[in-house]
Parts: C-alpha cells; sequence; structure tokens
C-alpha cells in the first residue's frame, strides 16, 4: 500500500480503459509528419515510462488545414496512416492507449504548402504574420469540413488509435472559432447565442461518435476560460455553460485555459504547479465523464489531492512528460525523489515554434530516442572501467559526471567555487528563475547517491595540477562568462569611452555586485531571455532602469518560450524606460555627466542617455584557459600522458542551459563509443521516400 495508489487505479472512457491515471495530453514535437519514426519513438518511451494515454499533437485532416512550416501530425488522408500507425504500434507495445488529436486550425494557419484559402466562420485576418485573410465558410463548406472531420476519425481508428478528440482550444481550431464571438460575427444558427456557437462543436462530437465511437472514446478538448477577464470566454460564465450543455456527450472532458501562453505559463510567470486548477476544477461536479486537467503538474502528493479532492480523475501532463517520460513508473516504484521536475521554462516550445524537433533543458535524451539511441533512464556500461575527471560543475559538468558515473566510470568532479550548479544557480537567483534550479539540483542529487563519484569543491584546476593528478580522461566544463566590451550581436567591435562609467556584465548581477546610485542603462544586444530577466530583476530591487536594445521588441527570443508579451508588459508595469532599435555606439561626457550615445539601426534620431551604471548584456566567451593550456602542454610534449581532452558546454560554445546539459549528455554518451557509431554530428535522419 502506498499514498499514491489511487493514481494507478484504472479508469474506464467511454469503450476503452486506461490503466492508470497517468495522461500524456496532445502536445507538439516538431517532429510530426515530416519524422515519423523519431516521433514513433518519442511517444513510445513515455508509453515505456508508464503513461496510460499518449496523445499526439495537432493531426490536420485536411490540406486547408495546413500548419506549415510548422511540422505537426497530418490525417490528410489514407496516405498518412502508416506514419501514424509507428506511433501507435508504440504506445499499445507498452498497454498504453494511443489517441489523436485532431484539428482544423481555421484562420490560425495560413496554408502556405497547400496554397488552400483558409476557413473561418467569418472573414478575418489570418492569426500568422501573413497578409491574407480567412474566408467566411458558408454552409456547403461547413457541411465539407463536417465530412472531413469525420473521414479523419475513421483513418485515425484505422491507424489503431484509441482515443481521437475533438479539439476546441488555444483560440487556433475551428470549433473554437465558432465558439468565441471574436471569431464568430455569423447571424445564422451557427452565431449569435451560445447554444447556436457550439452547434458545431456539438455536431463534431455527434459525427465522431458516429463513425467511430463503437471501438474509440471521443474525447473534447476545451478551453474554459481565455484568460481575458470580461473581455474573453470566462469558467464561470460561457465557459461553465458549455459544459453544462455538453456535459455527458464526450467519453472525457480534456480541459485548460486559452491561448497557448496562458495553458503553457513559464515558471517566469506562474511558478505555481497545478496553475490551472483554479479554473477547471468545476468541470468535475458538471460532467460524470472523465476529467483530465494540466498545469505543469510534478509532485505526486499534489497529484493524490488532485484525485481525492474530486478536481480531476487524469493527471494531465504535457511537460513534466517530456522532462521526465518515467514520471508515473518513478511514483509507481516509490523514487519520487528521482524524477527529473519540468522547471517551466518552455525551451521544448520554442522548437515546436521553430518547427525542429522537440528538446528540453531537463531531459537531452528528448527528441534523440530514434536518431540518437538514447534512452532517458539508460545508457551504455563502460567499456574500458578507468578513472575521469570532469572540471567544472555547471549543467554541463554536472550532466557530464552523472551520466558518466551511471555508465560505471570513476568519476572525479571538481569546481572551482564553493558549490555546484554554475550559471543555473547564478541564474536562479534572478527575479521570476527560481524553478530553474532543479537543473543542478536533479542532478546533485543523483550524483549523491552514487559511490562512484567524488566532488570536490573550492578546487580550481590549473593544467600542471590536472596532469598531477594523472588521470588521462579530461572533461572541462569551465563554462563562458559574459563581455565587459560591448561586443555583441550588433556591435561587433568594442564600444568606445566605456571606461568613463561603470560598466557590468550579468556575472557581476548574479555574483550580487549591485549597481550604485543613480540610473542603470542595460544594453541588451544578446535578444535572449537575460537581458530582459535582468531589467525586471534591478527594477524590482529599487533600481532605475533603461532598456536599451538593438532589436524591435524587448528579449525577440522569448516570442519561442511564448513569453515575450508577459516579459514586455512587466517592464512597462514597473517604469522601466525602453528604447527599441537602438545599438549604443559609445559612452561621452554632456555637462559634466557621462552618458551612452544610442544609434538608430534604422537611421532614425540619434539619442543621448545619462547614466552612472552600464549594463553589458552582449555577448559571451568561453572560459576555457585550461582547455588550452592543456591542449599546449599535450601538444608540446609537455606530458608522456595519453590525455583525451574533451571541451564541452558553454566553454565549447555558449548557449541555452539546455545546450550545455546536451552537451555534457552527449560527451559522457560518446565516449569510448564506436567511431564509426559516432561521427562527429551524424545521427539517423529520415529521408524523403520518392513515392509520389
Ligand atoms: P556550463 O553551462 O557549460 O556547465 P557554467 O558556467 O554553468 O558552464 O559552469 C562552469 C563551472 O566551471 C563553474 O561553476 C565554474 O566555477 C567552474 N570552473 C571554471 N573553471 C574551473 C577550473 N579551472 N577548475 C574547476 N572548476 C572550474
Ligand atoms: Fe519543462 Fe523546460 Fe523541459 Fe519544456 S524544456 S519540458 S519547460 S524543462
Amino acid at each position: 500500500m502506498s499514498n499514491y495508489d489511487v493514481l494507478f487505479e484504472s479508469v474506464k472512457i467511454g469503450p476503452v480503459t486506461a490503466k492508470n491515471r497517468f495522461y500524456q495530453v496532445p502536445h507538439c514535437c516538431g517532429m510530426g509528419h515530416l519524422r515519423p519514426q523519431a516521433h514513433a519513438a518519442m511517444r513510445g518511451m513515455k508509453a515505456q515510462g508508464g503513461w496510460a494515454v499518449v496523445s499526439t499533437e495537432e493531426t490536420e485532416i485536411h490540406p486547408s488545414s495546413d500548419l506549415s512550416p510548422a511540422v505537426e501530425q497530418r490525417l490528410w488522408d489514407e496516405r498518412d496512416i502508416p506514419a501514424l500507425q509507428l506511433m501507435t504500434q508504440s504506445v499499445h507495445e507498452y498497454s498504453a492507449l494511443a489517441a489523436v488529436e485532431l484539428v482544423h486550425n481555421g484562420s490560425h494557419t495560413s496554408n502556405l504548402y497547400s496554397r488552400t484559402p483558409a476557413l473561418a466562420p467569418s472573414s478575418r485576418s489570418l492569426d500568422m504574420i501573413y497578409p491574407k485573410q480567412a474566408r467566411a465558410m458558408d454552409k456547403a463548406d461547413i457541411r465539407e469540413f463536417r465530412r472531413w472531420h469525420k473521414a479523419a476519425a475513421i483513418r485515425a481508428k484505422q491507424a489503431g488509435f484509441d482515443i481521437v478528440y475533438v479539439y476546441a482550444g488555444h483560440e487556433m481550431s475551428l470549433p473554437h472559432h465558432f465558439l468565441l464571438p471574436e471569431y464568430n460575427q455569423r447571424t445564422d444558427e451557427y452565431g449569435g447565442c451560445l447554444e447556436n456557437r457550439l452547434r458545431l462543436t456539438r455536431e463534431l462530437l455527434q459525427d465522431t461518435q458516429e463513425a467511430i465511437g463503437d471501438s474509440c472514446a471521443v474525447a473534447f478538448r476545451f478551453a474554459v476560460d481565455q484568460m481575458l477577464g470580461v473581455d474573453g470566454m470566462q469558467a464561470h460564465e460561457e465557459g461553465r455553460a458549455v459544459v453544462e450543455m455538453l456535459a455527458d456527450i464526450p467519453d472525457l472532458w480534456d480541459v485548460n485555459v486559452s491561448g497557448w501562453a496562458n495553458d503553457s505559463a513559464t515558471s517566469r510567470f506562474k511558478p505555481d504547479s497545478g496553475y490551472q486548477t483554479e479554473y477547471t476544477k468545476f468541470v468535475k461536479k458538471v460532467t460524470n465523464k472523465p476529467v483530465v486537467g494540466v498545469g505543469r503538474i510534478t509532485s505526486p502528493d499534489m497529484m493524490v489531492s488532485l484525485v481525492k479532492h474530486g478536481v480531476l480523475d487524469f493527471i494531465g501532463a504535457a511537460r513534466p512528460s517530456i522532462a521526465d517520460p518515467f514520471l508515473p513508473n518513478k511514483i509507481r516504484e516509490q523514487r519520487a525523489e528521482e524524477i527529473r521536475e519540468c522547471i517551466g521554462c518552455n525551451v521544448c516550445v520554442s522548437c515546436d515554434n521553430l518547427g525542429v524537433p522537440i528538446r528540453c533543458t531537463q531531459n537531452p535524451t528528448m527528441g534523440e530516442e530514434w536518431r540518437r539511441g538514447w534512452h532517458p533512464e539508460k545508457i551504455a556500461a563502460a567499456k574500458t572501467p578507468q578513472s575521469v575527471l570532469v572540471v567544472g560543475a555547471g549543467p554541463a559538468g554536472l550532466e557530464c559526471a552523472l551520466q558518466l558515473a551511471n555508465r560505471g566510470y570513476e568519476v572525479i568532479l571538481s569546481e572551482a567555487s564553493k558549490h555546484l550548479g554554475g550559471r543555473v544557480v547564478a541564474e536562479s537567483n534572478l527575479k521570476g528563475l527560481a524553478l530553474w534550479r532543479r537543473v543542478s539540483d536533479y542532478r546533485i542529487y543523483q550524483l549523491q547517491q552514487l559511490d562512484n563519484v567524488n566532488i570536490y569543491l573550492d578546487s580550481a584546476l590549473n593544467a600542471q595540477q590536472v596532469l598531477e593528478l594523472g588521470i588521462e580522461q579530461v572533461f572541462v566544463a569551465t563554462g563562458a562568462i559574459w563581455r565587459k566590451d560591448g561586443i555583441g550581436r550588433t556591435s561587433r567591435m568594442p564600444i568606445e569611452g566605456l571606461e568613463q562609467v561603470a560598466v557590468y556584465t550579468p556575472d557581476d548581477i548574479m555574483n550580487g555586485i549591485v549597481p550604485g546610485q543613480g540610473p542603470v542603462v542595460i544594453y541588451d544586444d544578446d535578444q535572449g531571455y537575460l537581458g530582459g530577466v535582468l531589467a525586471d530583476h534591478l527594477s524590482d530591487l529599487g533600481h532605475k532602469v533603461l532598456f536599451v536594445t538593438s532589436a524591435s521588441i524587448v528579449s525577440p527570443f522569448t516570442e519561442l518560450t511564448l513569453e515575450q508579451k508577459q516579459v514586455q508588459c512587466s517592464l512597462v508595469a514597473q517604469g522601466v524606460d525602453i528604447y527599441t532599435n537602438k545599438s549604443i555606439v559609445g559612452v561621452s561626457q554632456k555637462s559634466g555627466h557621462a552618458g551612452v550615445e544610442l544609434k538608430c539601426v534604422y537611421g532614425g534620431q540619434d539619442v543621448w542617455l545619462a547614466c552612472a551604471s552600464l549594463l553589458l548584456v552582449t555577448e559571451r566567451e568561453s572560459a576555457s584557459p585550461l582547455y588550452e593550456q592543456l591542449q599546449q602542454l599535450l601538444k608540446d610534449d609537455g606530458t608522456s600522458m595519453a590525455m583525451s581532452l574533451t571541451l564541452i558546454g558553454d566553454a565549447l560554445a555558449p548557449g541555452l542551459i539546455a545546450d550545455a546539459v546536451f552537451s555534457g549528455h552527449q560527451g559522457a554518451q560518446e565516449f569510448e563509443a564506436d567511431p564509426d557509431v559516432v561521427e562527429q554530428g551524424l545521427f539517423k535522419r529520415e529521408m524523403p521516400s520518392l513515392n509520389s
């Protein structure tokens, strides 16, 4: 008996039964119809890890819903069935149910590949940046759409799916567009009152039941609240009314909030786990059908509480299942402390927005199951048991040391500072990033469980000391430091006159150095997330912040993580002065005061801003002197050792924390691997078929 037994009860969903309450809800992965083998392996891994239901991403039902260049699934016609069969087979192998989220994206698509006109309840501009409008559907279009949806449901059944979705969420699908007055201005029986706006959804649910309901469950994914207050659908008004009107028609309610940025909120803006349940908890009171809900739920105790208090029947997860595909099994086997908890950074989401295979900060094997053959819980045993030295305990060094130790090597991890974690710990001390610390916490805990790892803190190693250790296998993970000369994305040469102001870098602020009195200019020429975070952080500490960026918006990278609007709103709300499209070209004096000279990147008017301090968020430099010294010694024959020296993480190439973890993992995976298996940069690829 365990407290968590309730999570492992089976639950009936219409004609099928889920073996437990862990439900991987639909989530994008950048694999879709272009990378079906990678997709099947990734979904199959979740089934192997214990999820009772594993869903696809959006699955387009017709060429008039073509999300290219995003890579989603397709069931346009029967030629798409075999690729999806790969997934249903891999999921069924572990007795999990396979679910498919059928979608027609209405005006949330530009049909760039199919060149078909987009469809909508009323003619509206497309959501995408493409100057085209969707055409208003007439009755014949609605009939056709219903026919396509039904045909796709039949194809889904043929592909082996157990659960078929009707999808009205994220403001991304036709049924949702029909429901929402801002999209639906029709005056016929499909527009106006809620009953009319809901008509299409009701018809789709009935059509789907009719088509495949004998053996497949019909799920309804519905956003109960748009989080726009009175300006949108609210859970306690029309959101509830929809659930009441359809109550027992679907076999399962999959409920969330919209748009996508609200549903997949980052920990920077929604630090709490289970942040959606305040909106969705009413649903179970209205329907007798099982309910699945989400909200970055990673705590097993919270899961139990949600089930026992009648809030949810299924613990829904996208990101927690990405960060740890084996989360259910770890809970079942009383190993909850081994869960690799999602940090809510949305790097996974960024990949979908970029149309590339998914990756995850916490789980470096995500997306690599098929092409590199990586497994989140298993790694090949050491070929030649021996000692290995890892220098630097940031995300790269920690992951590398952990995986080398898991392989069975004797690992020595040496860290210059008094604590483990490197940039992860430093960044997690900034406003909004506290949960990022899980990246190092997880790895430190795992390392502590192993007896073939020796960790030395306060142990900065130089080349001579490394040689004296006599260890021939060395991984250098010494990270990177932020530049202090102003060189960055647009300023390719050092900024002149910097000696006239107090210049700081992100490393200074993260090390607890506080700029003095007077306004702080933050120059964000990096355009990632950190400039915006630092502006938020310093302004929160009471500094007057002037934010200068060469980009046209604050922190453009955060558009990919769905945060940009919140980032910029938050700076505006805190009274940060924002100067966009400006690069800093020098520091000069005016009337006895120092200030920065801003040049408009589009040739507009130049600006001069007085400032006491300048925080440069521009570029980083690899901090690899140790590597270079060791290389030199080896080259000069300064040692008789046959040392293998591998540079990993930010010291190799500064990037995201996700890149550093990946690099550390790759270093450990490829150590002593057969050279023909690991040829630099090579991995399995899915080649286009030449069949028409
Ligand atoms: P990454 O993201 O690549 O893991 P970090 O900058 O987060 O890089 O971490 C690098 C770590 O390496 C830091 O904790 C730093 O203190 C440590 N370090 C740097 N140089 C040395 C050295 N010579 N010996 C031991 N540790 C070092
Ligand atoms: Fe969570 Fe970040 Fe991994 Fe996405 S990338 S699953 S948000 S840890």
